[in-house]
């Protein structure tokens, strides 16, 4: 068995590693090797748990329970209202240890307890849209060209889903692709982040208590070389759900390439927020704020550029920057806590390596920057909200993914530039428009090219809603009714109803 839900005071204890196991055809079991790996708290930058370190056998293992699960067992032929059932079960299970499971993620990813209790508590709301849509999964009768044919369609499960997902929000990640795969009557594999796998190893728990068949869910924890690639690479996998960077994603399709495996991508972004003269000021700080500073800049959608209109671009600056300066920094696990660390050291040197190169590229430097020295953040993987202002296109901190706490700023003359600005970029995740003017909102959401645009909004995301990404950001969808497509293939079936013997020599 895996170990009980952390209680936050565990994580303080140096040397007392909670031991996790990873799940596999319905049991709990370590690496077939012996070996584990340790997971670090950000905050205290000391290792607080022993995960098993999977390799290729392990990755086999877990294939082959969820391949049989498919193939055999009673799951994908199951009326869907069972699967529904099932999938309201594990809603329940979570909305009882949301916050549990938030503690733990928040001990291994570092971000805000409250950030984590969020997501988790909204957790059982994609179960139960999934749950809703378990028995609502069907094909269409299609009209013949002659009345000698009856055509339909059936929506069948994928198959074998291997999940891959990040450190950022490892269980809401998951949830986006397992609740609809299962919904589907798809079984699965799934690798959580090497930096932050013990909330999905937490959640596997609920998963089993629910009552779902073995071989249904499987969890390999490890690194993305030695468990995530042999993974994508395994020749029983139908279909790769990835999250994570654009570089392992086109990794990921050149895997999957080899035994054409379907493939759904949920990669990075440099995501602008395009704020214009006429908006609601107040509104649209905050809005810029919640984009980049958020999650300590960890989210694919953070709004990392902000584009804004040359007569309010000084006092927008300001404004930004002085809140970037009042940001509470300290132990995410406090609920006044603003900003917490970044995830893990080497993200950290990776954060600065970029600031520094935006100084060096002549981007000015006009709040953070730093590491924070106050004593009590300074075991932490800490850097402070950072604001750079004439910043230019051509400039690596406008074109390259941070994915931490900094804020690039360009100024834009009129509508037309401020739609060449938002889509000159390779990535297409998400956008912010902020203006009163209500045709200016929507022209310019038509112009941007994205998977999702807020209007007067930002980091907003839902079951109903489908959010996935353009150009380099990706491909699928997941959420909202599109995510079907992405579990389930489309059986045509026709039916010769005119009882005529046909010319073998002539298609139709
Ligand atoms: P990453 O690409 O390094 O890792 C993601 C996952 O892939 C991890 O589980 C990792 O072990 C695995 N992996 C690594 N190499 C692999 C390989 N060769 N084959 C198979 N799997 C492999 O990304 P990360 O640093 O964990 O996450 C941050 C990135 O994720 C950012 O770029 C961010 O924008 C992106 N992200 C995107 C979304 C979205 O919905 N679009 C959401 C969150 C994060």
């Amino acid at each position: 068995m895996t170990a009980s839900a952390a209680s936050p005071g565990a994580r303080r204890s140096p040397g007392d590693l909670r031991r996790y196991e990873m799940l596999v055809d319905g049991e709990w079991v370590p690496a077939r090797s012996g070996e584990t790996f340790e997971t670090v708290d950000p905050f205290t930058g000391r290792p607080w748990a022993l995960i098993p370190r999977a390799g290729p056998a392990d990755v086999d293992a877990a294939v082959a329970a969820a391949r049989r699960a498919f193939d055999e067992g009673r799951w994908r032929r199951a009326p869907g209202r069972e699967r529904a059932r099932l999938l309201r079960r594990l809603a329940d299970l979570v909305a009882e240890r949301a916050d549990a499971i938030a503690e733990v993620e928040t001990t291994d990813n570092g971000k805000l307890i409250r950030e984590m209790q969020g997501q988790l508590r909204g957790l059982p709301d994609y179960f139960h849209y999934w749950a809703g849509a378990a028995d609502k999964l069907h094909g269409e009768t299609i009209p013949g060209a002659t009345a000698d044919w009856l055509i339909y369609t059936i929506r069948e499960p994928v198959g074998v889903v291997a999940a891959i997902t990040p450190w950022n929000s490892p269980v809401l990640l998951l949830t986006w692709k397992l609740a609809p795969a299962l919904a589907a009557g798809c079984t699965v594999v799934v690798k959580p982040a090497e930096q932050a796998p013990a909330s999905t190893l937490e959640f596997a728990r609920l998963v089993q208590e629910a009552g779902f068949p073995p071989g249904v869910v499987n969890v390999v924890t490890g690194f993305g070389e030695e468990a995530g690639a042999p993974l994508v690479a395994h020749p029983e996998v139908d279909k790769i759900a990835f999250t994570g960077s654009t570089a392992t994603g086109s990794s990921v399709m050149r895997g999957a390439a080899d035994h054409i495996a379907q493939v759904s991508l949920e990669l990075g972004g440099k995501s602008p927020n395009v704020v214009f003269a006429d908006a609601d000021l107040d509104a649209a700080v905050d809005g810029v704020v919640a984009g980049i500073f958020a999650a300590t800049g960890q989210t694919c959608m953070a709004g990392s550029r902000l584009l804004v209109q040359q007569d309010v671009h000084d006092e927008v600056l300001e404004r930004v920057s002085a809140r970037a300066r009042a940001v509470r920094m300290g132990d995410p696990m406090e609920p006044e806590t603003e900003m917490g660390p970044v995830a893990f050291e080497g993200h950290l040197a990776e954060v600065r390596r970029r600031i520094a190169a935006a100084e060096a590229e002549g981007a000015r430097l006009v709040a953070g920057g730093r590491r924070p020295d106050a004593d009590a953040l300074r075991d932490g993987f800490f850097i402070e909200p950072t604001v750079f202002a004439g910043v230019s296109p051509e400039m690596s901190i406008c074109r390259e993914e941070v994915f931490g706490p900094v804020l690039a700023v360009t100024p834009f003359r009129d509508e037309a530039e401020a739609v060449r600005l938002a889509n000159d970029t390779e990535f297409g995740l998400a956008a912010g428009v902020w203006t009163t003017d209500v045709r200016r909102a929507h022209r310019v959401a038509h112009a941007i090219r994205a998977g999702t645009v807020w209007i007067n909004a930002y980091r907003s995301v839902g079951p109903m809603a489908p959010f996935g990404g353009f150009k380099a950001s990706g491909m699928g969808r997941e959420n909202g009714s599109e995510a079907v497509r992405e579990y389930t293939q489309v059986k045509t079936v026709w039916v010769e109803l005119g009882g005529a013997s046909r010319d073998p020599f002539k298609l139709g």
